[in-house]
């Protein structure tokens, strides 16, 4: 039995677990290929215009796996809330019902729901619906199976907060080898930025256009949302005085807030769909916190014809900003300190004589 997971959405959050969930049971995860420009394209002729990037390119990664992988069945899940009155933005949630309606195709469909705000809704009842249309409904096995999916999803997790890169994380997961970053493998950098979005649009190549790679040529460190704990995301929330109703924001103020008062994060850059509601409301409130905390902030805004080379000129411009910031803050304290020996010295000469 083959089972086609698109590379999209909460891919990035959750494959770890589906993978060992069904690989546990004898279920082969199939995952579509990398997003190209054809995805994009593909997917975006069948959504209408306003529609948000991501959710085009889950389109497009749905029709790769229906025309051109042999699968079995579809597996698009539908997370209301993760956790009691905390929901996911409502694209997130109607996922399965918008492929249903959109994809003119034929093809079988797996659509449980995660609502943790609802009684009869959670984790147990969603995988039992992820597997009981395949005929497995012996909740024992599922139980076990979960099991297997926890693992992969913590050593996944592991890896995060070692500073390892999800898409890389992913891979050893897939190949069953764990490892975490240690500290002798990171080197110094000229700055140190924050990249704060979702993990759909930070670790698609073509969303975020090789962000990490290209802030790397920069000499720029990137931190994301992922290397954070929960409890440092909780930090954040309290930072940027928000509580937490859409899940979408454990991604964002959490990381922007954790990031922004801390003193080894030369300045953030926000990375957004355009389009996107809810980015919408919590870039503002970043924007808002970034001015009183003086941290420097980039807003970049993305779609399906953003180009390459404007994109490079905005990181090249930042980065330029915050090494220049960077030395002025130096020569500023040296000199202080140097006007303070000087000082001390004149005084010691003046006693003595
Ligand atoms: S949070 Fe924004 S980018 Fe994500 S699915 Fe919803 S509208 Fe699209």
């Amino acid at each position: 039995m083959k089972i086609g997971i698109p590379r999209g959405m909460n891919y990035y959050n959750y494959y770890p677990f589906w993978h060992g969930f069904f690989t546990w049971l004898g279920i082969e995860p199939v995952l579509s290929a990398k997003t190209t420009k054809k995805t994009i394209s593909d997917g975006s002729r069948i959504v209408v215009p306003e529609t948000c990037l991501p959710v085009k390119i889950y389109m497009g990664h749905v029709l790769d796996l229906i025309d051109n992988k042999k699968i079995d069945v579809l597996y698009i899940p539908s997370h209301q809330s993760i956790a009691p009155k905390i929901y996911n933005c409502s694209k997130i949630r109607g996922l399965p019902d918008l492929v249903r309606n959109v994809v003119k195709r034929n093809f079988l469909l797996i659509e449980p729901t995660l609502d943790k705000s609802e009684k009869n809704q959670g984790l147990y009842q969603y995988l039992y619906d992820s597997v009981a249309p395949l005929g497995i409904t012996d909740k024992k096995l599922i139980k076990k199976a979960s099991k297997a999916g926890w693992e992969c999803q913590n050593k996944f997790n592991a890896m995060l907060r070692s500073g390892m890169n999800l898409n890389d994380a992913i891979d050893k997961i897939i190949k069953g080898d764990f490892s975490v970053e240690t500290q002798e493998e990171k080197k110094k950098y000229s700055v140190n930025v924050a990249v704060i979005s979702h993990g759909y649009n930070l670790y698609d190549n073509r969303v975020s256009m090789g962000i990490f790679d290209k802030l790397e040529k920069l000499d720029a460190k990137a931190y994301a949302p992922e290397n954070l704990s929960v409890e440092q995301m909780e930090k954040g929330y309290s930072v940027l005085d928000t509580t937490l109703y859409w899940a979408n924001e454990n991604e964002m103020t959490g990381a922007a807030g954790y990031y922004m008062v801390d003193n080894n994060i030369d300045g953030i850059i926000t990375l957004t769909s355009f389009g996107c509601g809810p980015d919408s409301i919590m870039i503002e409130r970043i924007t808002r916190f970034a001015r009183r905390y003086n941290k420097p902030l980039l807003n970049l805004t993305v779609d399906e014809h953003t180009g390459e080379a404007g994109f490079i000129t905005r990181l090249e411009a930042f980065t330029d900003m915050l090494l220049r910031r960077k030395r002025e803050t130096i020569i500023k304290s040296l000199s202080k300190q140097f006007g303070e020996q000087k000082e001390q010295k004149l005084s010691q000469n003046q006693t003595v004589s």
